[in-house]
């Protein structure tokens, strides 16, 4: 279980020093969508969240959503954002972080992954060797198959994780 610890965890994406970032050495961040920048199925993207992409642009990072969501969702927050998105990304699977690192240029040593689910955004992160960040969901209110996964993922987070390391 611990091949699932993710390198960083933090409350918010907002919380994830993009300094740190530059430090080491990441060029590229692959992000989730739901519960990560917005809440579940919910169009709208704070301002705070808008600002932070702003942000890693003069930072010279570039960034790409991928969603196992629909595609004009999914897209529509991409245009927003002015980055590429993949939709139906199939997490934990490798294939769309394979396309997003060819959209992003990056090898796996300078991409990290955020989410806020340990099965599909960490696993498939740790799967190819990126830099892993979680972060906790942003509304509880989610889809049926994502909450029965929550309670898996507590216990490994509580158990196997984060008991004697707390991050
Ligand atoms: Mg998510």
């Amino acid at each position: 279980m611990l091949f699932l610890k993710p390198d960083l965890y933090v409350d918010s994406i907002l919380d994830i020093p993009i300094d740190l970032l530059v430090e080491s050495k990441i060029k590229g961040l692959i992000v989730d969508l739901d519960n990560t920048i917005t809440e579940w199925n919910s169009p709208e993207l704070k301002k705070e969240i808008f600002e932070w992409f702003a942000h890693l642009k003069i930072k010279q990072i570039n960034a790409c959503i991928a969603s196992n969501n629909s595609h004009s969702r999914v897209s529509h927050i991409g245009q927003y954002l002015g980055i590429p998105a993949i939709s139906k990304a199939g997490k934990p699977r490798r294939r769309s972080f394979l396309q997003a690192m060819k959209l992003l240029n990056t090898l796996p040593e300078s991409t990290a992954v955020i989410g806020d689910q340990l099965f599909t955004d960490i696993l498939g992160g740790k799967r190819l060797g990126l830099y892993t960040i979680l972060v906790k969901p942003l509304n509880p209110r989610e889809f049926i198959g994502t909450r029965l996964m929550r309670q898996l993922e507590k216990i490994v987070l509580k158990k196997c994780i984060f008991k004697e390391d707390k991050l």
